[in-house]
């Protein structure tokens, strides 16, 4: 079982970044409004996440860590509707495997805290505390016990960039949560969670790139698209500035990208691109996202229904400001 927890490892957990992100998606699916994330040395020491969603209650704990224990979906069918963010229950046990981890969490039902520690996938202390509801996860010492991973850790500044980027793009997605980044005591990133998304563009790209942002709108009877898409003035040197958030998770998009830069089809220099934050909803049947363990990649079952509809949304906006 430890072995098979390490395999899974392999697979969610690629680097300090992935850590963050299952972390975090949990914290989304628990219904938090604040969540923390406070990182040191770019993830390779700690990485620790406090949320104020439901928390786990002191029964289930334990069986958060095992393999494949997910509580978000019951039966197989659900697989083909999934609406939350982890479905696969093999996050918590993938990084317990790989690391020292303590987990202290008081659910919203009963207010009883427990502090669960693990390490190397070993419960190393397990015990009643006092804690606020809510989940706070520490991960610390990253695959000290798989030292071939470690050995191809880049430097903490290409980490914090991962861990970064991604914080960047979970704040987007959720302008309704509160969310800080700190790295060694430093503020990267705090977002207000008033649900703002441009207030949230602001505080990742700055105040000027959010003045040259272009609402954008549409919806048909699968799809609802809302967003923002820049000026042609305001371009980019590569396609990372194009955030795509499908049923609340952060993907990328080989078919919205292509839609995206097709409605910019003479706009804007060779080479250059713009930037986008574009939030598509639909009904979770009409989208696979068991594609891989990461989750980044999905399938849409109305893929040229949906390329046109965000087309037509990005190219009227642009029209309705003469472009
Ligand atoms: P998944 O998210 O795929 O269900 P995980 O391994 O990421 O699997 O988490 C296992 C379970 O632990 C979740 O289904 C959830 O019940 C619980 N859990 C994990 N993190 C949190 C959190 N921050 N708040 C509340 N419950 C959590
Ligand atoms: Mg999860």
């Amino acid at each position: 079982e430890q072995l098979a927890n390490q395999i899974a490892a392999g697979e969610v957990v690629e680097r300090p970044a992935s850590v963050v992100k299952e972390l975090v998606e949990n914290a989304v699916d628990a219904g938090s409004t604040t969540i923390d994330v406070s990182i040191e040395e770019g993830g390779l020491t700690l990485m620790k996440v406090t949320d104020n969603g439901g928390g786990i209650s002191r029964e289930d704990m334990e069986t958060a860590f095992l393999r494949h224990a997910t509580s978000k979906i019951a039966t197989s069918s659900d697989l083909f509707r999934i609406a939350s963010l982890g479905f696969r229950g093999e996050a918590l046990s993938s990084i317990a495997a790989v690391s020292r981890l303590e987990c202290v969490s008081a659910d919203s039902d009963t207010g009883l805290a427990r502090r669960l520690r693990i390490e190397g996938g070993v419960i190393t202390a397990d015990e009643p505390v006092n804690a606020p509801i809510g989940t706070s996860m520490s991960v610390s010492d990253l695959f000290y016990n798989t030292p071939a991973r470690l050995k191809y850790m880049k430097s903490i500044p290409t980490e914090l960039g991962h861990i970064s980027d991604y914080m960047n793009r979970i704040a987007l997605a959720h302008p309704g949560i509160a969310i800080t980044l700190e790295h060694n005591g430093n503020v990267l990133l705090r977002t207000t969670g008033t649900g703002d998304r441009l207030q949230v563009i602001a505080a990742v790209y700055g105040r000027n790139t959010a003045k040259a942002m272009l609402k954008t709108e549409a919806s048909d009877s699968d799809y609802t698209l809302t967003g923002y898409v820049s000026k042609p003035e305001l371009t980019r040197a590569n396609r990372n500035g194009i955030t795509a958030i499908v049923n609340g998770r952060y993907i990328r998009s080989h078919s919205i990208n292509g839609a995206l830069l097709q409605a910019y089809h003479t706009l804007l220099p060779i080479n250059r691109y713009p930037l986008a934050v574009l939030e598509i909803g639909m009904h979770p049947s009409l989208l696979d996202v068991n594609v891989h363990p990461s989750k980044m990649e999905v399938r849409f079952s109305k893929e040229v229904e949906l390329r046109a509809l965000l087309e037509k949304a990005v190219k009227e906006a642009l029209h309705a400001q003469r472009y």
